[in-house]
């Protein structure tokens, strides 16, 4: 008896063991759909460690990235700004040294970067060659440092404290080129009033999370705001390329903002009909058009067109799920087979202030005698 339960204690051990190491991260693979000829990549590129105000060290950021199905972040701690340097050295170049080894490991690409600011004007520069030549600059001059270094610049949490509005010391720095983007999203804050300045002035649409504590549980399920980025090749070099050619849209909380044959691209991408022709008879008016999205991006669809004699209902395509539209005809529907497209907007996808992303579904509409 005795040895027989030493065994058992032995197999629980083993089986303890097991379950640890089986519960070893694992990523959310997060699909989204390449488009035009571009891999979209999904970044991140505003987060905080111990090195500033954050709470992690710098490789909980890799990691928390790779679980939750990202392919690029930046680590921005604050240039002059680090209450914890009675514990860890006030050396920006640190937080990329240390994350970089478990980057390449892992396949997180890595932008080295920092956050600049004055009062409540914050930018970060991505692709920076030393983090730790903004230290004690005031913002201009460290903006000046950031174009110096090559680096990509853009406007953080326009919204923050106050409405988003095109502040004068904003827009001296605007006029002096030193700004190449905005944060149209900071975490889960949206900034309208930031969404005319992209096509008016030109500028990248940013939306990041700005995490300092640890990332919540939720985004493990693909609630994270993210940064797409449609790039020529999935490196650092893609990356900058599609940063500065403005190829990018924003996703948080289920929307996606962004540039309209981009977000085109990622529904094309991501939806198939799979009931592309439905059949109806004298006693048979009304059909589910099976439609299944392949993404993780989420599709609201309101019908705007479609033949006079078909009404088709709204409905939600959720994340890598299916989704029946009911479709219904009236008594004028023409007998005979007729190719029909149905025009729904996307009422999540937002192309232009006010304006929403509108698809098609092409349906093929059977109606026998
Ligand atoms: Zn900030
Ligand atoms: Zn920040």
């Amino acid at each position: 008896m005795r040895i027989t339960s030493n065994r058992l204690v032995c197999l629980a051990l083993c089986l303890c063991l097991l379950a640890v190491s089986g519960a070893a991260q694992q990523r959310n693979p997060l699909p989204v759909p390449d488009i035009q000829g571009y891999k979209t990549l999904k970044c991140d590129f505003h987060m905080h460690t111990v090195f500033s105000d954050g709470e992690v060290w710098p490789t909980t950021r890799v990691n928390e990235a790779w679980r939750q199905g990202l392919d690029a972040i930046a680590i921005t701690d604050h240039a002059g700004y680090n209450p914890n340097k009675a514990d860890v050295p006030p050396d920006l170049t640190r937080p990329h040294a240390l994350a970089s080894a478990l980057a390449a490991r892992l396949g997180i690409l890595l932008a080295p970067a920092v956050e600049v600011m004055k009062g409540d004007t914050h930018f970060n520069v991505l692709f920076v060659s030393n983090q730790n030549a903004f230290m004690g600059l005031d913002l201009p001059d460290a903006l000046r440092e950031g174009r110096k270094q090559n680096g990509f610049i853009f406007w953080n949490h326009p919204g923050w404290k106050q409405p988003a509005a095109w502040f004068p010391d904003v827009a001296a720095l605007y006029n002096e080129k030193l700004m190449d983007g905005v944060e149209l999203v900071n975490g889960t804050s949206y900034y309208p009033q930031a969404f005319p300045w992209i096509e008016e002035k030109n500028l990248t649409i940013l939306s990041n999370t700005d995490v300092h504590a640890p990332a919540p549980a939720s985004w493990e399920n693909g609630s994270r705001t993210v940064t797409l980025v449609f790039a020529r090749t999935p490196d650092l070099e893609g990356i900058r390329e599609a940063l500065f050619a403005r190829r990018t849209a924003a996703w948080m909380g289920g929307e996606v903002w962004g540039n309209e044959a981009q977000l085109r691209g990622l529904w094309d991408g991501a939806v198939a009909v799979e009931t592309p022709e439905l059949k109806f008879g004298p006693n048979l008016r009304q059909l589910t058009l099976r439609v299944r999205n392949n993404s993780s991006l989420r599709f609201q669809l309101r019908l705007t067109k479609a033949p006079a004699w078909l009404t088709a209902g709204a409905v939600e395509l959720r994340p890598e799920g299916g989704a029946g539209i009911s479709v219904r005809l009236n008594k004028d529907a023409p007998a005979g087979t007729q190719s029909v497209e149905l025009e729904f907007e996307a009422a999540n996808l937002h192309v232009a202030p006010n304006r929403n992303l509108s698809v098609r579904l092409p349906l093929k509409v059977v109606v026998a005698q």
